[in-house]
């Protein structure tokens, strides 16, 4: 029985456009409809995936962001970066959020010992260029439910996920897994 009554992201609920290989970059645009902000990307993006933690901006009704790396010394904010303000200083990634429409335009790790430093976290659906890599897993699945999603709905989520072909993990995918785990291993010594 297909689940097409939950929304989880109006990017994945109705298939997901395929990306293209040879698609190198676009821009993004907030929602202020006046002076908006607007960043440049020069890449494609990788990893691009559904994220239900409480972090990530998503937009209005959506369960789940949706949220993909692209290499830091390709974004470049073009115009209205006087509005953008970081949410949370302390966090991990530091996402830049405008102050005009809370859409988080870029989020970026500070900290140079971090796995991913030198990635910065982008929403593709900021931009209206066609081309960008699709999500390819569902991160942190269950942290939905912190947001504010009945428990009782995550067996149907958690197929509605299935079903658009997105396999779900309750962190990151094995793959990023094991890059941390990895870049842990080295910190330790033991690798
Ligand atoms: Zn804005
Ligand atoms: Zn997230």
């Amino acid at each position: 029985m297909a689940h097409t009554h939950i929304h989880l992201h109006p990017a994945i609920d109705h298939g997901m456009a395929r990306g293209n290989a040879s698609f190198n970059g676009g821009t993004l645009q907030c929602h202020c409809a006046i002076d908006p902000v607007i960043v440049r990307v020069d890449s494609q993006c990788a990893h691009n995936h559904a994220c239900g933690c409480t972090k990530c901006w998503k937009p209005h009704g959506a369960i789940f962001s949706v949220v993909a790396v692209v290499p830091r010394d390709k974004v470049h904010v073009t115009s209205n970066g006087q509005k953008l303000k970081v949410v949370d200083n302390k966090a991990t990634i530091q996402r830049h959020a405008c102050e005009g429409c809370g859409v988080h335009m870029f989020g970026r790790i500070e900290n140079t010992g971090h796995a991913f430093y030198g990635l910065d976290f982008i929403h593709t659906e900021l931009s209206r260029d066609a081309g960008w890599a699709a999500p390819e897993f569902a991160a942190f699945v269950s942290s939905v439910i912190e947001s504010g999603t009945p428990p009782d709905l995550m067996p149907m989520i958690r197929a509605r996920l299935g079903e658009i072909g997105l396999p779900a993990y309750d962190c990151l995918s094995p793959a990023l897994m094991d890059v941390l785990a990895t870049h842990q291993a080295k910190m330790n010594g033991v690798l």
